[in-house]
């Protein structure tokens, strides 16, 4: 087969005669399922004989996926001269495709990057997710705020899933439970539902390997009624088929922060539920026993969202499989394993005792079973402690923590960056890390070089190719090999064009989204991420209104040019986080309207932050910043995509950024704020952000900026919310920050002026970011995680 006669089936399809007839669009189903069926045409290579990995994740931010696997199968190239005949680029191609938005972030993106390199790695693994029909929803401005759409990606229509109708699952809520001996139970649900397979695939580097990721859509496990329907209600008659559709019908649109509702929940199970029965066929379909589960399989937690698939198990081995208590339990503390992604008490689950069991009579018993057994061992370690107990309880206060429940079950529990790891153990659990101390461990999260260089920036890895003439996309540690050429003049011209290159070509994206022609020679310091209070934007805002009026008070300073880009979304329901958004829109209206300052400082806010924005942004970018409070971002994957690409990194000591401070050399980043330390002494000192306030003139012209309506037309209220939080409590220590960020942001406007000095940075950002390839992140999870139980 050939893609050529691909191409002429396609044409007989669509009744177009001649290729230079066909759309973009049509051009786009070609290349996607024609890729798909090249390559099902190959042989399939085999993963390694290993304990297979189950990666269970509520998100996966995939990204496009037609440019990708492309790439990975190895057609790039000759589908993109292929086209050229009919004078159609495949970059346009690939645009036509929407991004399956199926992910809020960095915990659904870091998914996405494991599955792309464990089919690399040929290590053996199942994604499993949940197919929403809308996805993140798509984001616009109208006057400055943020407004919502509903994200049609059009799933039934998306070239690269199939429907596997050999694996459809059933999933009950609901009903009741009958004793039938031991511990030995019958379930009779009030509602099932079905749960329908829709497997992409997910395409190994070169490898001819291809793994599946499986997404379960909720359907409704009844028949139409046509009777009803005959008699004219067919409202009625359609209604538990709506009902249960809707269970995956959205995302929900929180990051770092749970949502209680009932809706969520049921989400939740049915998501664990279909992923249990289907691990469990295919172990017995292998040929395996119950007895060589946990040696066969693990099943890894992607934060507490798939937390009911321990319960779940425990049901079906208990009450299907008819095994004992201590044998079921000794299966799921040898197969799961917890990766925890935050320390923001707010985001950690909890859920209503009555709604879980009423949703879940089975589920809580056997919970209720694992709390009380438990209790025995903490009442033995500790004496009877209430104050121990209130902490290490999976029940309380009618409440049922998902995270204890991970920690007491799994056998292995890890942070996401060194420093975070350290965190689990001294702030969030130490108790259990008294009970459990082989428990916790780290993994730091990495990017997969396939997507986050060799697809986002093509220039550069044309010029890695070339220098290094191996494939560092392979193996990443080989961009050490670059430091060689950091004083050769050539390799620096081509490095600094490249970067040149890239920041045009985002400024025509900026002028074409935004109507704003950005200079291209000033720095172009970008914030990229979803937006919440812990991640600061307002710092940023802050620091360029100071700038702003500095300007205008004193126009003929020296000043290094800037365009500060943002991009990122806030929950709909966050308001303080969309007073943000509202408030740097509107500074940016007045900037980039403002004759005196506009040559020298722009700020462009682009809209719908997703994967295929992120690879347009990331390539052009000079400063990268990340600036959380110390002890706030467990990692952040966004700081690894932009030193990468050769962003310099302005943050705190927080998250991954310690980690790529101490790689790329403290004087190839930009560090500032307060410390985990220094936070705890400020904090046990007692905080007062006014002082700060009061203080410092420079930030109280900024914040009265805002405050005196400067920025809202005269209209002192608009950004009440987000004023009265800094002034009354700044949970986040914006003004602790403020004066040591503006200190940093001076230093980087010198420190870019020696363009000589900037560019050997750049450089060595690339060469010393290999340890950040996911793969490594893999390496890691098998040999501190999967190879152990
Ligand atoms: C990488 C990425 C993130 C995570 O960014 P952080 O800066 O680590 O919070 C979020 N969204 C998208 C689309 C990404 O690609």
């Amino acid at each position: 087969m050939t893609f050529q006669s691909i191409v002429e089936k396609y044409c007989r399809y669509f009744d177009v005669a001649d290729p230079k007839n066909l759309t973009l669009q049509q051009w786009y189903q070609i290349v996607a399922e024609g890729s798909l069926e090249l390559a099902c045409s190959q042989p399939f290579a085999k993963p390694a004989e290993s304990r297979h990995v189950n990666y269970l994740s509520m998100e996966f931010l995939i990204g496009r996926l037609t440019g990708n696997n492309l790439m990975n199968l190895g057609y790039y190239e000759q589908i993109r001269d292929y086209l050229k005949q009919y004078q159609v680029e495949l970059v346009d191609v690939l645009e036509q495709e929407r991004d399956p938005a199926l992910g809020n972030g960095g915990l659904g993106r870091l998914a996405a990057c494991f599955l792309d390199s464990m089919a690399a790695l040929g290590q053996n693994a199942t994604g499993y997710g949940l197919h929403y029909q809308y996805g993140l929803f798509k984001q616009s401005f109208a006057e400055g705020m943020q407004k919502e759409t509903p994200d049609t990606w059009d799933r039934n229509n998306y070239p690269w899933h199939s429907f596997n109708p050999s694996k459809t699952r059933y999933v009950g809520f609901g009903g009741k439970i009958k004793h039938i001996q031991g511990d030995n139970y019958e379930w009779s649900p009030k509602l099932t539902i079905q749960g329908k397979a829709f497997d992409l695939p997910v395409v190994g580097y070169r490898n001819n390997l291809i793994q599946p990721l499986r997404l379960w859509q909720a359907d409704s496990d009844q028949s139409f009624d046509f009777d009803a329907f005959n008699e004219g209600k067919f409202l009625k008659a359609d209604k538990t088929i709506v009902n249960a559709a809707a269970l995956t019908q959205v995302l929900y649109p929180n990051d770092n922060h749970k949502a209680g509702q009932k809706l969520r929940l049921m989400q939740q199970y049915f998501h664990c539920a279909c992923s249990v029965a289907d691990i469990l066929e295919r172990h017995f379909a292998e040929g395996y026993q119950l007895a060589d589960f946990a040696k066969r399989q693990v099943i890894q937690l992607n934060d507490t969202h798939p937390t009911l698939a321990i319960p779940e198990l425990m049901r079906l081995l208990l009450d299907d499989y008819h095994l004992t208590w201590d044998q079921a339990w000794d299966i799921c503390t040898n197969t799961f394993a917890y990766t925890n992604h935050t320390l923001l008490p707010e985001a950690l689950e909890q859920w209503d005792q009555r709604l879980f069991k009423q949703l879940l009579p089975r589920h809580y018993q056997i919970v209720e079973k694992i709390n009380d057994i438990f209790h025995q061992k903490v009442r033995s370690e500790f004496g009877e402690n209430s104050q121990v107990w209130e902490k290490l309880a999976i029940l309380f206060d009618y409440r049922v923590r998902m995270a204890n429940l991970c920690v007491v079950t799994c056998f292995r529990v890890n942070g996401v960056a060194q420093i975070h790891s350290d965190l689990l153990v001294t702030d969030l659990f130490p108790e259990y890390h008294k009970l459990f101390p082989g428990k916790f461990c780290n993994v730091t999260n990495g990017i997969t070089p396939r997507r986050w260089i060799r697809q986002a920036n093509p220039k550069l890895s044309d010029l890695l190719d070339r220098t290094l003439k191996q494939d560092w996309a392979k193996d990443l540690e080989l961009l050490s090999g670059v430091e060689k050429y950091v004083d050769d003049a050539g390799f620096r011209e081509e490095y600094q064009a490249i970067k040149r290159h890239n920041k045009i070509v985002l400024a025509d994206e900026i002028n074409r989204t935004l109507a704003l022609k950005v200079n291209p020679d000033a720095i172009f310091d970008v914030q990229i991420k979803r937006f919440h209070e812990y991640k600061r934007q307002h710092l940023n805002l802050l620091n360029i209104i100071a700038d702003y009026q500095s300007l205008k008070a004193n126009p003929n300073q020296d000043y290094t040019p800037r365009v500060f880009v943002f991009a990122g979304k806030a929950a709909p329901g966050y308001y303080l986080a969309k007073n943000i958004i509202h408030a740097i829109n509107n500074v940016a209206e007045i900037i980039n309207n403002d004759k005196q300052v506009n040559d020298r400082l722009q700020v462009a806010f682009l809209p719908d932050y997703r994967v295929s924005l992120a690879e347009k942004i990331i390539p052009a970018a000079d400063v990268s910043e990340q600036i959380s409070m110390a002890g706030k971002e467990a990692s952040g994957t966004g700081n690894m995509k932009l030193a990468l690409n050769g962003a310099l990194t302005l943050g705190t000591l927080d998250g991954a950024n310690v980690e790529i401070a101490e790689m790329v050399g403290e004087e190839n980043v930009f560090i500032f704020g307060h410390t985990v330390e220094s936070v705890r002494e400020l904090l046990a000192k007692g905080y007062h952000p006014k002082d700060y306030y009061k203080k410092d003139s420079v930030l109280k012209n900024a914040v009265d900026f805002l405050a005196h309506g400067k920025a809202s037309n005269g209209d002192k209220e608009t950004f009440r919310l987000m004023l009265d939080s800094l002034l009354e409590r700044d949970p986040f220590l914006v003004f602790a920050d403020f004066d040591s960020y503006r200190l940093a942001q001076q230093k980087i406007g010198s420190a870019y002026l020696n363009r000589e000095a900037w560019l050997r940075s750049a450089i060595l950002n690339t060469a010393r970011l290999g340890t950040f390839s996911s793969d490594r992140s893999i390496r890691d999870y098998q040999q501190h995680i999967w190879l152990k139980k």
